[in-house]
């Protein structure tokens, strides 16, 4: 997926804080760690398209995602309320930590693989 691609897939679909022309130079790790998934052929573009994973998606803190993902997440110290020391009440993770959520808990993507296109190429 390109930039624009996964914006499209990842970014407008499940994110809450996507604004659709705005220019955002960078892009949050979970994002970038969907991408690989996808470029890696380990997640199936139609599991990031399904209909039934949109930014209404429940979630809950996985130890995997906040190491693997988050860790590395160029908005995780400043910019992040999911993930700043007091979360505001109601704060929520990316729309990529989402996905990334949505797919786990599903058993579509093991923490072995997210391991895997983590460490590759970080
Ligand atoms: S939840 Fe926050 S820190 Fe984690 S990947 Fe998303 S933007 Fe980055």
């Amino acid at each position: 997926m390109s930039k624009k691609s996964f914006k499209e897939y990842v970014c407008k679909p499940y994110c809450v804080f996507f604004k659709d022309g705005e220019k955002e130079e960078l892009a949050c790790h979970g994002a970038i760690i969907s991408e690989r998934l996808v470029n890696n052929k380990k997640i199936l573009p139609p599991y990031v398209n399904a209909n039934h994973v949109k930014k209404d998606i429940r979630f809950e803190v996985d130890d995997d995602l906040l190491r693997l993902v988050c860790g590395n997440c160029p908005f995780e110290a400043k910019d992040c309320d999911f993930r700043s020391n007091s979360p505001p009440k109601g704060s929520v993770p990316c729309g990529g930590y989402l996905l990334l959520f949505s797919l786990k808990s599903k058993g579509l993507l093991t923490a072995e693989i997210l391991k895997e296109i983590c460490i590759e190429k970080s």
